[in-house]
């Protein structure tokens, strides 16, 4: 039996942290992974999805052209090829993960399905491995709801829509997530018919009510058709066409189906009970160093459970990689009361952290600082006003609780905002912070300059009475 000092299973976002930080130090480390190297990011998550996007943009950008003064003849495009970039991008970005770059970095690979034997053993392609620290990086899987017919037929998820050779003239896409509101939009703009089925009233649940407002309209703006708060009673498949049939009645006949309605995290084939791992099917829960209820193995990224992203991934891989290499005092924990930021990539992006209106006001007395780009001269001269930014903070202290921004550069701002926070930077400090004139982050200083003018105002009130 091979035996190492340090496995790590998963070679994703998470995985890597961990085997490339170890092997950095020194450490021998085995890094096991059963499919393609890179993980959900590079191979199946943000990286398609945002190359896709990118294309998606120009494509938008070129019919928009009129409104900024360009005229063309009416114009006919086909987008095929943008799916190819997507998989040229991908083998790029994979090239510098894959098991051979990984063994110039001094890690040893080892591909194929891992599942326990014993706390201490796991069982690769017939092969046993001895380890003597463990971390579990196997990430999360697309969840397929329970929907009469869907399993008869060959609908898509993110694992095989980056597949496609074609624009699909038409595409059904079930749930308004951020995921299937980004590959709603990218598609429709790439030339599909979307219908975007979504079991809620509101688009980007999570996020603050004029955010949803912002991209609903954007969406109908741009043709899609929006089926909100609709369950689905049945989807079959005949003669390469999807019929579903919503509750409400409404049939949909779409070439293309997406399921993207949640994500679950990858327990299920570990045999975790092997190894005596307590786990749930919302994740393995862990310590504040990462460790599961076995104290020498470790669980990291999407398979702890929600939220799901890339830098939450790797926050916390470099906050376990403390506690493989350092001794006691330099042990980092995972800091879970820090905000973590986040970013829808519609066109506006959604970028919010932080507590929403609705949780900070149950909690604090609050004020709310809300600044329409139709006032910021940036996004006047790109034509871009529909978007905002909202800052919510304590009322007298300006501590800033939390944050939305629409806008086209929404998840760049959003970093001030961030930072702010983490260094208790309070929002009035950002009254006197010099933005080079004109950008988006303008709107910063404007959402300072209301808690001034509005703290001003109330002291003069109070002093008049
Ligand atoms: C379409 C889409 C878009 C996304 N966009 C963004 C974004 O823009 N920004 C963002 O922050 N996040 C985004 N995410 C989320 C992001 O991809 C994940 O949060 C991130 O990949 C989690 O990293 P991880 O290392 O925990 O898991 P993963 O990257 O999923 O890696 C886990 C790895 O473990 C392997 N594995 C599983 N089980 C085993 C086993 N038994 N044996 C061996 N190997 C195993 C898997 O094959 C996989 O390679 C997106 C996700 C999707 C689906």
């Amino acid at each position: 039996m091979k035996s190492y000092p340090l496995v790590v299973i998963g070679a994703g976002a998470a995985g890597l942290v961990i085997a490339i930080g170890a092997a950095k130090a020194g450490k021998k480390v085995l890094l096991i992974e059963k499919g393609p190297y890179g993980g959900d990011c590079t191979n199946f998550g943000c990286i398609p999805s945002k190359s896709l996007i990118a294309s998606a943009h120009t494509a938008h950008a070129i019919k928009e052209a009129k409104k900024l003064g360009i005229g063309f003849p009416p114009l006919a495009f086909k987008a095929h090829d943008s799916l190819a970039r997507v998989r040229h991008i991908v083998e790029e970005v994979r090239s510098h993960e894959d098991s051979g770059a990984l063994v110039k970095m001094g890690i040893e690979t080892l591909t194929g399905p891992a599942h326990f034997e014993t706390a201490h053993t796991l069982r690769v392609n017939g092969e046993e491995i001895f380890g003597k620290r463990i971390v579990i990086a196997t990430g999360s899987s697309p969840f397929i709801p329970s929907i009469k017919g869907l399993q008869e037929t060959p609908f898509l998820t993110n694992e095989s829509i980056f597949e496609l050779n074609e624009i699909p003239e038409s595409m059904a896409v079930i749930g308004g997530g951020p995921i299937g509101s980004e590959l709603s939009q990218a598609f429709q703009r790439l030339g599909s018919q979307v219908s975007l089925i979504h079991s809620h009233d509101k688009l980007l649940n999570k996020e603050d009510p004029c955010a949803q407002t912002v991209i609903a309209k954007q969406f109908e703006e741009e043709g899609l058709s929006l089926c909100l708060g609709s369950g689905i009673q049945e989807i079959s498949y005949h003669h390469d066409k999807f019929q579903i049939v919503l509750n409400k009645g409404q049939k949909i006949e779409t070439r293309a189906l997406l399921v993207s309605v949640g994500r679950r995290p990858n327990v299920s084939s570990l045999n975790l009970e092997a190894a005596g791992i307590q786990y749930s099917e919302k994740g393995i829960p862990i310590d504040a160093y990462g460790r599961t209820n076995q104290p020498h193995i470790w669980a990291v990224g999407d398979v702890i459970g929600a939220p799901f992203f890339t830098h939450w991934a790797e926050n916390q891989a470099r906050s376990v990689l403390t506690s493989l290499l350092l001794p006691f005092p330099f042990k980092k924990k995972i800091d879970r009361k820090q905000s973590i930021p986040r970013v829808t990539y519609t066109d506006p992006e959604v970028a919010s952290v932080g507590l929403s209106e609705e949780e900070a006001a149950k909690s604090y007395n609050i004020a709310t600082y809300h600044v329409p780009f139709s006032t910021v001269d940036r996004a006047i001269t790109a034509g871009r006003t529909e978007g905002f930014i909202k800052i919510i903070t304590k009322k007298w202290s300006s501590k800033i609780l939390g944050c939305t921004i629409v806008g086209p550069r929404a998840g760049e701002m959003l970093g001030q905002i961030t930072t702010a926070m983490h260094a208790k930077i309070p929002l009035r400090k950002l009254s006197s912070l010099i933005h080079p004139y004109p950008t988006y982050n303008q709107a910063i200083r404007k959402a300072a300059d209301l808690w001034l003018t509005q703290t001003i105002l109330s002291i003069f009130k109070r002093r008049k009475q």
